[in-house]
């Protein structure tokens, strides 16, 4: 049974960094990785585009391919969408036996302990950290460093060894692109060619919000 992945974010616009860590991330772990947008992100101040567009310019990112698939869960749910209830609705659906791994980068990974119910993600999921430029590259905060540190194992393959419990560092390639940085170019009337794919260009409509007039 190939473990089953969860990428999540607000992808306020998806970019490459996002595509190309969780390809890889899929061909590491020999997993089915899913793109999950955010609602509300919990976390985070209010997004620039809406939940439609965000998953409309998403949906137009993965098209021609089927190794990453698009789950909109969060996006019908009230309120915040909080990982923990995701992860558990996931693993009330594919039963305690299949691998669930949550792929977060290095940066979102170093903030983790601020996460609601944080320890008990670790109840229903892996975790794997993906390399990103510039993000959590120090050391981790003392009380996330001692719930990850027993947890820790070397490959990614291991995390198909059971179906939850284990942290793994994934080392993608790093490409230093961040959703602000694409935002700002076309706030700016600038392109983000070359930082997002060629489908999410084609969406003029789509990326109006994010220009500033
Ligand atoms: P923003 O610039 O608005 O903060 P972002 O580029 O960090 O956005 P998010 O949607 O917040 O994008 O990120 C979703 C997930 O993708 C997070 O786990 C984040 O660490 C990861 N991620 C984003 N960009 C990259 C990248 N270039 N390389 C690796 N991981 C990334």
């Amino acid at each position: 049974m190939k473990p089953l992945a969860i990428f999540g974010g607000t992808f306020d616009p998806v970019h490459l960094g996002h595509l190309r860590a969780a390809w890889e991330a899929s061909e590491l772990l020999d997993a089915e990785v899913c793109m999950m947008p955010a609602r509300v992100p919990p976390h985070r101040p209010p997004t620039v585009a809406d939940a439609t567009a965000r998953v409309a310019l998403l949906r137009a990112a993965l098209s021609g391919q089927d190794r990453l698939l698009l789950d909109e869960r969060e996006l019908g749910r009230d309120g915040p969408s909080y990982s923990i209830d995701t992860l558990a609705e996931l693993r009330a659906e594919i039963g305690p036996q299949r691998p669930l791994i949550l792929l977060l980068g290095a940066d979102a990974f170093a903030g983790l302990a601020s996460w609601h119910q944080w320890r008990r993600l670790f109840e229903l999921a892996h975790i794997a950290v993906l390399t990103r430029p510039g993000g959590g590259s120090g050391a981790l905060p003392g009380e996330l460093a001692r719930e990850v540190e027993p947890r820790r194992v070397a490959h990614g393959r291991q995390l198909a060894e059971c179906a939850y419990g284990r942290v793994c560092g994934l080392s993608v390639t790093p490409i230093d692109i961040s959703a602000s940085e694409v935002r700002a170019l076309l706030a700016a009337g600038r392109s983000p060619r070359y930082l997002v794919p060629d489908a999410v260009l084609e969406q003029p409509p789509l990326l109006a919000p994010y220009r500033v007039d």
